[in-house]
């Protein structure tokens, strides 16, 4: 069948070859009629070349559509070969200076924030590089598709449009040159024919909605009953549902469900079957009816194959225009022309009209095809640009509701070219004024948000969710609107006064419908029972801030538009007010001969609402008018004289009572969705447009009435007019018993009230309240939110508005304000205020919050006192208000103010009251201090004709009238000063004081009336001193504590390091200078320096080691025969030493691990916390973890962060993830004592004595084996029969551990065993020995390793728990084979030492370059015992482990010769010098003897060896500590290591002759393999870029491996080898153990066996990986210029890679601590155990 199917596709592909493009065209060329000819070919070709079955074959399908189909076009449009046409028109062309890149998903862009127009302004990455923008402050983002880079474009740029590719290209282009003259009239009439024709074919077939009929002109004779099934994509199915769905529908298995699953996403469609039409219909029935029943199911044709065909081909050809227009700007207008022209049916019948039209009908892919075609055609052309913006325009409305019913995002729709057109400045103007574009949107806008209460205000409270998913697309109107509105005119013409006013009318009434919305009233009594929908009016009200800023900027750019619009807005205003005040009635207020009418409202009882536009965009315009001083040019086209003060405040007044009662707790029962709305209200996303315009409104409304009457109808609000305005009403609080909640609520009220008071005097930074610009408006910002602690940059940016370009003008002022700490290996760069601007510090500052509020108190009184300076914190002096502003500050004097001032502080004075609160009286000092401030400021720049009018020092001097006859205010002050109960505002008070004698001073010398001295100064003075006594003795005292507890923690230390002594200096230091200086192989060293560390040396003691049980807390002696104690231990897999990342153990049942290859590409390192449990102690902690875990899995299917059933546990004591412990053992053997060689055997002697050994061993296995099946008396008589070496005993069976150590022992044994080979655990298994030495090996080798990274010596660096680790690790290696079978450990045994000193039962044994030398000497050191044991001739052990060390450094020695490369520096052959050299060239002559090669001898260097020495050293000093000087006596080979092979000159000869002649080292030296050669480098995580943009750009070019060319969503790159990966999606994921895991869960497995380091490019974060279960995100090495990490890269600052905490990861890495991270990462965050992790 599948045979069948390929020769008919053979066979078509053969007759369709040989149709001619040459042909073809020349017949066009002289057909009369065009069009009829060409759709006859494609109607006979289309279908024949696509859709053929039920798979696509694009590649086929390319090539043949090339030859049949697009091949006679090109012939035809160029009138010749296309081959050389082509390339012709390619010269011809004058290319275009614009860049017009289309971005792909994920790409990097980058925007000038010094000179791009808009932040939608962006280059591309190549351009960017050639760009000055590169100098300047820029931000990086990855695109999210779609748009292009907006190089060359005048009008995108403020300055340096052109990089320097794009540059080159302006000179010669004139201006607005005609891109036809360059074309011949030929070829623009045949590509106008062509073009034409093409255009239209595909917009007709891409447009057809029929799915069984072709357009006229494409049907075919026959129809061939071929049908797709076509699934098409929307975004309320999920990919799992589609793939279920799939699986049932058409039958297929999950894989391909996935399959079509992700190309339905991708492209928007896919056929999921192919075959007759019942065939097909029956599949799309069953999808239907599965996913019908929640929500409305998916879309799914039977179309037929021929229309899906020519489908297929007009997207082709839409490439295909694409890709020829790049070639020709001729090419390319007339194309544009074809596209606009208005076809026969008028009006919106343009090819383009007809596309964009039916956008929301076609599928995605379609979609995406020909937006890239506009944007490579029409936007690339000026001239077209603005006729498609136009057309765009026309379109809008009907394109809008087109997309409220689309299901896809906006990123597929047409309407998101809306940034491409809005955002260009002369497009957007000329839109604006000949298309009306502001109204349009803002009624297109209008049209979707329907639903409205009585009032026809808008109501979201019962919306369903289709309205909801429609009020969140709605939303981009209003980014369009933005984009209109972001670049401001210059000139204004009348059309544009006009039209743009007329949009400003349509505003209006969308503010109208804004104003008063979600009104709330007081809920008394009972809860709300449903919290009331707030989101969408503020989601609105947010989106609609920054568009509301910039209408206030447009009106102030030009006088007459301002004027009109004021009094538009006010008219507006007076509309939504009329219905508010009906009904009310007046009534009369009155306090101290002042009164005032007002009507009667009350904010607790009556609606109210927090949505006030209308009357903030007039506070807004009102500022305007101010700030560009049309007020004081033009007051007489203002209508002014129409404001009523009162009217204009009362809306925002009821808005903030609203806030100081939620404050006060009266609003308690209103629910949570009041206490978000006053809190969005205030912040920092809207309060430019909301909390900040009404403080603006409140000033208007006091500069423009008596502040009497302002402050009577702001009590009568507050609702505390009964208690200002009756005489001694304090006193009846406190007699009359009333309710203490009442009491309390109104003393937050008045609080509230006076904070109120302070801003509105106090906030004059807005430009236009007071005299000051936009500048001094941040720095203030900046300056007090660093007065609540430093800051870091992007809190900084956070907390400051951001203007429509994204900018918070922070960096022009922050080196002003704020000194730069940079950040250490973690946390980030902080901003801190600088010492001179903390006088600027306002303690009422209107942004801070409560708790910034008392923080900022608190950090700036702890300065103070820091400074030895008062605490009082008294308010700044302030800029002068702007005239329009000016009159505002006579609240402050104003003799309602004296009056509230006044009974607050004979409140405070009488004390007794509780209707009275310190922050009260703390306000009313502050307002005090605020007048006592302002009044300074005016005398001090008193010009000679002004008068002072502000005389608040006199007002406060006067006694109160008759008949309460109340003190002075400033004689209840000198009072105050005094009270004991007002300790904290002592030295506030003390400050007024001073500053109203200065005030007084600076009156006296303008002599103005004199004011009777006070004898303030004095009682100030006095009281003053005790203070500072005070403070003196109390810092005294802290002083002494401080220096009490310093002397306690040094003495501690002290006597630490003496405890330690011996183990810190006598030993290790000593050793490690000696060490060291050795292997710096340095010609100094001789052999006298070795004779202090000789055999003579006196021995050194053996320390008692006691320990703790961290569990139970008892002391422990660790003896060979006591309990046993373990450390809580981690073995895991590793590949941090690995040269072959690619090598896995394929069958670990059957892996034999005894021989460790050079390559180390899998071992098993163990590390530990170092925290030390009895073995029992142990066993109940972790049987008690084990029980409680698997109870609660049950209970709640919870993770964590430790997987139980695999024998994790945290450790009790510091939760360091752990999986077995080691046993704590003493030094393995005892003390070595024969320090005297004399006597014992030399290598040939003991190789030979060996040998024996081990041959008696092999004949007694033999033995044992036969002897099975016979008699007992026959097996002793041959026994007996064995010649046995002298003194060996193989009967004999060592005891040497007490049954808990064996235990355990057995326990890290298996441990290691399981985890190091994947297998089940089995602890008779011969291999457990072998595993056990192999970690012990790699583990050392790890450690040596970043010991030399880190350039540190062996000895005493190793941090505390690493040495304890190791330590516990080699004595537990050196006593496992007393656990082990000995017979299995001997056999271990021979055949390491086989492999070195072959015998001829040794059998298939790896050749020396196989091995990596430092395993098989640990190996056969540890295992050697098990045959030591036996022997009792008197050989020392050490003698032993000296041989061996001596024979393995000899055969390592030849190892590096042979390996090392022949790249490398010879040696001076001829001339040697040195005695080591001439050492060197004998045993490389001998070599040469016997490999018959020429060697390079300048191998033998001390780096070569020098790890494998070092791993030596490191092995012996933590088996114990009397091997020291036995090491040190090795350790004086170095010094001529080639020696060695003199000395046993013999024995030496015959092995390396043995080793050389092996047939793998034979074939390494013919060139047919290849080895390992040395020293091995470190292994490092890769080489990261500086810019992390080139990251981006890497991953942007990445695509996924498995679907085709697709971009990938989350590439991820491998720290570890530099693989990128395709994280995280269904494309990519492959089954591990049976289960579906993500791309980085399965490179784990190759890579890092388990263990996984990556870089999640587009999040810029880092991800640790560990098994299935466990991952966690980590801090990204890169760093903006702040010193902050960009997780998410949501800033975009500039990354650059910060070294040092990369090195830290690596750190991480090799020290295998990775596990580790990811533990204490989830212990501390618990939702990472929820995470998927296998599924990255
Ligand atoms: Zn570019
Ligand atoms: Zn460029
Ligand atoms: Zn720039
Ligand atoms: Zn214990
Ligand atoms: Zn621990
Ligand atoms: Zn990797
Ligand atoms: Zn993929």
């Amino acid at each position: 069948m599948a045979s069948d199917l390929e020769t008919e596709v053979q066979a078509i592909d053969k007759s369709l070859l040989e149709c001619s493009a040459e042909e073809v065209a020349v017949k066009w060329l002289q057909a009369t009629d065009l069009p009829k000819e060409v759709y006859l070919h494609l109607a006979y070709y289309v279908p024949k070349i696509y859709c053929r079955g039920p798979n696509p074959a694009p590649q086929s399908e390319d090539m043949l559509a090339q030859h049949v189909l697009l091949g006679p076009m090109e012939w035809y449009l160029c009138g010749e070969d296309p081959a050389f046409g082509f390339p012709k028109l390619e010269q011809a062309n004058k290319p275009s200076h614009l860049c017009g890149r289309v971005f792909k998903v994920g790409e990097p862009t980058y925007s000038c924030r010094d000179c791009a127009v808009d932040p939608t302004c962006v280059l591309c990455m190549e351009c960017f590089l050639g760009s000055i923008h590169r100098e300047h402050r820029y931000r990086m983002t990855t695109s999210g598709g779609g748009g292009f880079c907006d190089c060359g474009d005048t009008e995108a740029w403020k300055e340096s449009p052109y990089c320097q590719k794009h540059e080159l290209n302006t000179a010669e282009t004139a201006e607005e040159e005609d891109p036809l003259v360059h074309l011949s009239e030929d070829m623009i009439a045949r590509a106008y024919n062509i073009f034409a024709i093409m255009f239209q074919y595909a917009v007709d077939i891409l447009t057809w909605e029929k799915e069984n009929e072709l357009p006229p002109g494409l049907e075919t004779v026959e129809k061939s009953d071929t049908y797709y099934c076509m699934l098409f994509n929307d975004e309320v199915h999920t990919y799992e549902q589609v793939i279920y769905t799939l699986q049932k529908a058409v039958n297929c298995t999950q894989k391909e469900a996935i399959g079509f699953a992700t190309t339905v996403d991708r492209d928007g469609r896919r056929s999921v079957r192919y075959g007759d039409f019942q065939y097909c219909d029956q599949a799309k029935s069953v999808i239907v009816r599965n996913t019908s029943r929640q929500t409305k199911p998916l879309k799914v044709q039977v179309m037929h194959s021929s229309i899906v065909a020519h489908q297929s081909f007009g997207l082709k050809l839409l490439t295909w225009l694409g890709n020829v227009i790049g070639y020709s700007d001729g090419l390319r207008r007339i194309l544009c022309q074809v596209g606009l022209q208005e076809g026969p049916d008028g009006e919106n019948s343009s090819l383009v009209d007809k596309l964009m039209l039916s956008d929301s009908k076609l599928w995605k892919g379609a979609r995406s095809v020909y937006h890239q075609l506009f944007m490579s055609s029409l936007l690339m052309d000026l001239k077209y640009k603005k006729l498609f913006a136009i057309r765009f325009t026309r379109n809008y409305r009907q394109l809008q509701r087109d997309f409220m019913e689309d299901d896809h995002e906006r990123a597929v729709s047409v309407t998101a070219l809306s940034v491409q057109l809005f955002t260009v400045p002369t497009l957007a103007r000329m839109l604006i004024t000949e298309e009306n574009l502001m109204t349009t949107i803002i009624k297109t806008f209008m049209d979707h948000l329907r639903h409205r209460d009585i009032q026809g205000r808008f109501q979201f409270e019962r919306y369903t969710a289709l309205q909801a998913f429609k009020f969140r697309r709605v939303q981009n109107l209003i980014l369009d609107l933005k984009y209109v509105l972001i670049s401001k005119p210059a000139d204004w013409t009348n059309d544009l006064r006009q039209k743009f006013l007329e949009g400003f009318d349509a505003f209006l009434e969308l503010l109208k419908c804004m104003q008063g919305m979600d009104p709330i009233t007081r809920q008394v009594g009972q809860h709300i029972e449903m919290e009331p929908e707030w989101e969408a009016a503020f989601t609105l009200q947010m989106k609609l801030t920054q568009v509301i800023s910039m209408m206030q900027d447009w009106c102030a750019l030009d006088e007459k538009v301002l004027i009109e619009a004021y009094k538009k807005c006010l008219t507006v205003l007076m509309q939504c007010h009329s219905g508010f005040t009906d009904g009310e009635q007046p009534i009369v207020l009155g306090i101290c001969g002042h009164s005032v009418e007002t009507i009667r409202y009350c904010v607790s009882q009556e609606k109210v609402s927090i949505h006030l536009p209308v009357s903030r965009l007039l506070a807004g315009l009102h500022v305007s008018l101010s700030k560009s001083e049309v007020a004081y040019k033009f007051p007489e086209f203002l209508p002014l004289s129409e404001l009523s003060p009162p009217l204009l405040i009362e809306h925002p007044l009821r808005c903030l009572v609203l806030c100081a009662q939620v404050h006060a707790g009266m609003w308690r029962r209103n629910g949570f969705s009041l206490v978000n709305q006053i809190y969005y209200y205030h912040n920092v996303k809207c309060r430019r447009e909301m909390f900040d315009k009404d403080i603006i409104m409140l000033q208007t409304g006091v500069s423009m009435m008596d502040p009497n009457h302002f402050l009577m109808i702001m009590l009568s609000r507050f609702e505390l007019y009964q208690i200002f305005s009756t005489p001694d009403y304090g006193k009846r609080f406190n007699t009359e018993n009333t309710n203490k909640d009442v009491v309390q609520q109104n003393n937050t009220l008045i609080e509230e009230m006076l904070y109120l008071i302070i801003m509105i005097v106090g906030e004059r930074f807005s430009p236009g309240v007071g005299q000051v610009n936009a500048t001094d408006e941040i720095k203030r910002e900046i300056i007090h939110q660093l007065s609540i602690r430093p800051m870091a940059h992007s809190e900084l940016v956070k907390a400051l508005p951001e203007d429509e370009n994204k900018e918070t003008g922070m960096e022009s002022v922050i080196e002003a304000v704020a000194c730069f700490k940079k950040p250490g290996l973690t946390g980030r760069g902080l901003y801190e205020l600088k010492p001179e601007c903390t006088k600027d510090f306002n303690l009422y500052f209107y942004h801070f919050s409560r708790a910034e509020q008392s923080k900022a108190e608190e950090a700036q009184r702890k300065l103070k006192r820091q400074n030895r300076e008062d605490t009082a914190l008294p308010p700044p002096v302030l800029p002068p208000l702007s005239p329009l502003f000016a009159s505002l500050i006579n609240i402050l004097q104003s003799d309602v103010m004296l009056c509230i001032m006044g009974i607050i502080l004979q409140w405070a004075v009488e004390h007794n009251s509780y209707a009275w609160s310190e922050s009260m009286l703390q306000r009313v000092l502050h307002l005090i201090g605020m007048a006592l401030q302002e009044e300074k400021q005016h005398l001090e720049n008193l010009s000679e004709e002004n008068v002072v009018t502000f005389t608040f020092t006199q007002k406060i001097s006067r006694p109160g009238e008759a008949p309460s006859n109340s003190p002075s205010i400033l004689a209840m002050l000198e009072t105050l000063q005094n009270a004991p109960h007002l300790e904290v505002h002592k030295d506030m008070i003390r400050w007024i004081l001073k500053t109203f004698n200065a005030i007084k001073k600076l009156r006296e010398s303008s002599s103005t009336s004199p004011v009777p001295e006070t004898e303030g100064n004095i009682i100030e003075e006095g009281s003053r001193d005790k203070d500072k006594a005070e403070r003196k003795r109390k810092a005294e005292i802290a002083r002494l504590r401080r220096e009490k507890i310093m002397a306690q923690m040094s003495e501690m230390q002290r006597h630490f390091i003496d405890e330690n002594k011996e183990l810190f200096q006598q030993t290790l230091e000593e050793l490690a200078t000696s060490t060291s200086r050795v292997l710096d192989n340095s010609p100094t060293v001789s052999d006298t320096k070795l004779t202090a560390l000789g055999p003579k040396q006196t021995k050194v003691t053996e320390r008692r080691q006691v320990v703790t049980c961290i569990l139970c807390q008892e002391e422990q002696e660790v003896k060979v025969d006591s309990r046993a104690m373990v450390l809580a231990a981690f073995v895991q897999r590793s590949t941090v030493l690995s040269k072959n990342r690619n090598k896995v153990i394929q069958d670990p049942e059957k892996y034999d691990p005894l021989f460790m290859h050079p390559e180390l590409s899998c071992g098993t390192h163990t590390g530990s916390c170092g925290h030390i449990m009895h073995a029992h102690c142990w066993q109940r902690y972790f049987d008690a973890v084990q029980a409680k875990e698997q109870r609660r899995q049950q209970r709640l299917r919870v993770h964590t962060s430790y997987d139980v059933e695999n024998g994790e546990f945290l450790c009790p004591l510091c939760e360091c993830l752990s999986n077995t412990v080691i046993p704590l053992l003493p030094p393995p053997r005892g003390s070595f004592n024969r320090l005297d060689f004399s006597d014992q055997p030399n290598l040939a002697q003991w190789i030979r004595t060996i040998s024996q050994q081990i041959k008696a061993l092999y004949i007694l296995r033999d033995e044992e084996t036969a002897s099975k099946s016979e008699d007992l008396i026959l097996y002793i008589l041959k026994y007996g029969n064995i010649i046995l070496p002298k003194g060996f005993r193989p009967d004999f069976q060592p005891n040497l551990y007490s049954e808990s150590i064996k235990e355990m022992l057995t326990t890290f044994g298996t441990a290691t065993y399981k985890i190091g080979l994947k297998v089940h655990p089995n602890e008779e298994d011969p291999r457990v020995p072998i595993m056990c030495w192999g970690s012990c090996a790699y583990t050392i080798q790890t450690i040596e390793r970043i010991l030399a990274d880190e350039d540190k010596p062996l000895f005493g660096h190793l941090p505390c728990r690493q040495d304890d680790c190791l330590t516990s690790l080699t004595r537990f290696a050196a006593a496992h084979w007393t656990i082990s079978p000995l017979s299995s450990v001997q056999g271990h045994f021979c055949r390491l030492f086989a492999s070195l000193v072959p015998n001829e039962k040794s059998g298939n044994l790896p050749c020396i370059l196989d091995i990596d030398m430092f395993h098989l000497l640990v190996s056969l050191v540890l295992s050697f015992p098990a045959i030591y044991c036996q022997d009792f001739s008197g050989v020392s052990l050490g003698t032993g482990d000296l041989h061996i060390f001596h024979l393995v450094t000899m055969a390592h020695i030849v190892q590096i010769l042979l390996t090392s490369s022949t790249e490398e520096n010879g040696m001076d052959q001829e001339n040697p010098n040195g005695e080591e050299e001439v050492a060197v060239l004998t045993l490389y002559k001998f070599l040469c003897q016997h490999t018959g090669r020429e060697l390079i001898s300048g191998a033998i260097t001390g780096t070569n060896w020098q790890p494998y020495l070092h791993c030596h050293c490191l092995c012996y000093i933590l088996t114990g500590a009397s091997q020291f000087k036995h090491l040190c006596s090795y350790l004086s080979l170095p010094n001529n290591l080639i020696c060695l092979f003199q000395e046993n000159g013999k024995i030496m000869n015959t092995l390396v002759e043995s080793w050389c002649s092996d047939n793998e080292v034979k074939r390494y030296l013919e060139g047919k393999r290849q080895a390992i050669s040395y020293a091995r480098d470190s292994n490092k995580l890769i080489d990261l870029p500086d810019d992390y943009s080139c990251l981006i750009n890497q991953a942007s070019n990445f695509s996924c491996p498995k679907s085709g060319g697709d971009k990938s969503r989350a590439p991820t790159l491998c720290l570890v080898c530099g693989t990128m990966l395709c994280s995280q999606s269904y494309c990519c994921q492959t089954e591990l153990e049976g289960e579906d895991v993500g791309a980085c869960t399965a490179h784990t497995y190759v890579c890092g066996s388990g263990v996984g380091i990556f870089l999640r490019v587009r999040e810029c974060q880092v991800l640790f990986l560990a098994g299935k279960t466990k991952g966690c995100f980590y801090a990204p090495p890169y760093l903006d210029d702040y010193g902050e990490t960009d997780q998410g890269l949501r800033r975009g600052n500039p990354l650059h890679l910060c070294k040092e905490r990369f090195k830290k990861i690596q750190k991480l890495w090799q020290q295998h601590s990775i596990t580790e991270e990811i533990g204490h990462a989830q212990e501390a965050n618990q939702t990472l155990v929820g995470i998927d992790w296998q599924h990255l």
